[in-house]
């Protein structure tokens, strides 16, 4: 069989399935490849996100929130239950029904934009040629004027630790148990390990996170993580810094993780369940054909421009795949970014206002730049701080576990970074980023009105504070 595209996506993540709906409603003739298989043995687009990723870990994340607050917080409201039990198999059901809700939306959204789905492995040939494995085997080649690359990423294993997904698991397996494990391991205290850790540990499992920096979230303005950190082992979180994991080996049941702490000392963790969650690395193997000429860096990504154009005239590559934040709104935009350039329009995409968010609780979130990059870069600047403890709103909330971090420069006021721990940062840091785009100072989030009670009030204090004016706090 062979056809010819305008534009052929290879893979259905968010980056991939994105570019090919704004490819098509751009009037292209767009085919897209994917080689997922949801847990009923058919299709499913959507990619890490919407499979194993982001949609599944926040459905499991609100069940266990759900289960904390009944067996933890409700008493402080007045309300007690009695017999409070989770039921595993339910939760996880529910979450399944929620991807396959979210997977079919997309399978119909594709198409509704007429584009034609290929369901099977694509490798890049040259000439901007197609290979496409089926899960059958057949094998069949497409070709295309354009091709996005969008293959995603995959999960890194580290030496002396076999994934099995009965014991040792990573971030799929992990989202399929079928019991609490009474002690529940992470190797990595990154995002995905504060997310799990965070929906074993609420429902009842002792969990330790071993994480190899001495630092926690080295990513994140010390401020910020330092307070994250303190909530997460008031929860009960054992996270231990330093420890350098040697190896994992299932004994009778157990996993027996060794590893050397800060100290350099051997120490033995035994646990029920392990989850690895060291980080991702871009699923470039076996995706380009040796003679296809689209080159790699040093870390296995798809080498691009600013314009995501790889080394060869036609052929882009976006999200996972290449270089930047793995997450699912960038790779989408960068999808939209590319579709748009196919078609011959003006793009643009700034990276520098790319929110984050860690779904925890409290959470995390920001934009920007953190205070450790701008010393090191020499930049000016000055500081705004107000903690969640004095928002009315969330003494009311009950979430007064927070603080926002408004950094602006010294000399322009202009803003360079807003860094958030708290109930429903998820959702702030929005502000921010359009407030961030739009080149705006602390004095224009410290001049917008906000409403009264909410936590956003926070946000103005917090840029009132940067000229030491905040009203309901001590300057
Ligand atoms: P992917 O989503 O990885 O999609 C790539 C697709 O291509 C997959 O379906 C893959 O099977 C397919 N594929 C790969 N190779 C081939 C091939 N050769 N042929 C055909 N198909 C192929 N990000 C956030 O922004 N927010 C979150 O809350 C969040 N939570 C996460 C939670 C977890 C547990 C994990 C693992 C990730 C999370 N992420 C989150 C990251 C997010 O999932 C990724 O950044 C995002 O999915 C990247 O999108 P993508 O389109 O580049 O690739
Ligand atoms: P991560 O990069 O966030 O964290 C990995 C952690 O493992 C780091 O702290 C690292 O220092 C540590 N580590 C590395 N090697 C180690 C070792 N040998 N022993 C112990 N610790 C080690 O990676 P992740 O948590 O696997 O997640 C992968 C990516 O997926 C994230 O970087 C993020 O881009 C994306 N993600 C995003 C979200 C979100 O947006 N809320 C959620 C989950 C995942």
């Amino acid at each position: 069989m062979s056809a010819s595209f305008d534009v052929l996506v290879i893979g259905a993540g968010p980056g991939g399935y994105v570019a090919a709906i704004r490819a098509a409603q751009l009037g292209l003739r767009v085919g897209l490849v994917d080689d997922f298989l949801g847990k009923d043995g058919k299709p499913a687009f959507g990619g890490t996100c919407l499979n194993v990723g982001c949609i599944p870990s926040k459905a499991l994340l609100d069940s266990s929130r759900q289960f904390h607050n009944l067996t933890h917080t409700f008493k402080d409201h007045g309300i007690s239950a009695s017999g409070a039990a989770i039921d595993v198999p339910t939760m996880i059901a529910r979450k399944d029904k929620v991807v396959k809700q979210m997977t079919g939306g997309i399978t119909q959204l594709l198409k509704h934009n007429k584009v034609t789905t290929f369901a099977g492995r694509g490798k890049l040939l040259k000439d901007r040629q197609v290979e496409v494995t089926g899960h059958d085997g057949t094998v069949s080649v497409l070709d295309a004027t354009n091709v996005i690359l969008a293959a995603g990423s995959v999960p890194i294993a580290i030496p002396g630790v076999v994934f099995d997904h009965e014991y040792v698991l990573d971030n799929a397996s992990a989202l399929d148990l079928s019991a609490v494990p009474a002690r529940f391991g992470v190797i990595g205290a990154g995002v995905i390990g504060c997310e799990m850790g965070s929906v074993w540990s609420r429902l009842g499992s002792k969990v330790t996170i071993l994480e190899a920096m001495p630092e926690f979230l080295a990513a994140v303005d010390p401020d910020c993580s330092k307070l994250a950190f303190r909530e997460f082992k008031k929860q009960g979180l054992d996270i231990r810094l330093g420890a350098k994991v040697q190896s994992a080996t299932v004994v009778d049941g157990e996993v027996q993780v060794r590893y050397l702490d800060a100290k350099g000392e051997e120490q033995l963790l035994v646990v029920d369940k392990l989850l690895c969650a060291v980080g991702r690395r871009a699923a470039s193997a076996g995706l380009l054909a040796e003679d296809c000429g689209v080159k790699l860096d040093a870390r296995g990504r798809v080498e691009v421009d600013d314009h995501l154009r790889t080394s060869v005239p036609g052929v882009y590559g976006i999200g996972d795949l290449v270089a930047g934040p793995m997450l699912a709104h960038k790779a989408s935009e960068e999808g939209v970014m590319v579709a748009e350039l196919i078609a011959g329009h003006a793009v643009h995409l700034n990276h520098d206002t790319i929110p984050w968010v860690i779904y925890t609780e409290p959470e995390v979130a920001w934009v920007g730049k953190t205070e450790p990059e701008l010393k090191a870069a020499g930049v000016p600047y000055k500081i705004g701080t107000f903690p969640f403890a004095a928002l009315g709103r969330a003494h009311a909330m009950n979430e007064t576990a927070g603080l926002i971090k408004i950094i602006a420069h010294a000399d322009t006021d202009r803003l360079l970074g807003v860094h958030m721990v708290g109930a429903n940062v998820s959702e702030m840091i929005g502000e921010c980023v359009v407030a961030m785009e739009f080149h705006g100072s602390a004095e224009d989030l410290a001049r917008i009105v906000h409403a009264h009670p909410t936590l956003s009030e926070g946000i103005h204090e917090a840029a009132l504070a940067v000229d030491k004016r905040a009203l309901h706090r001590a300057n």
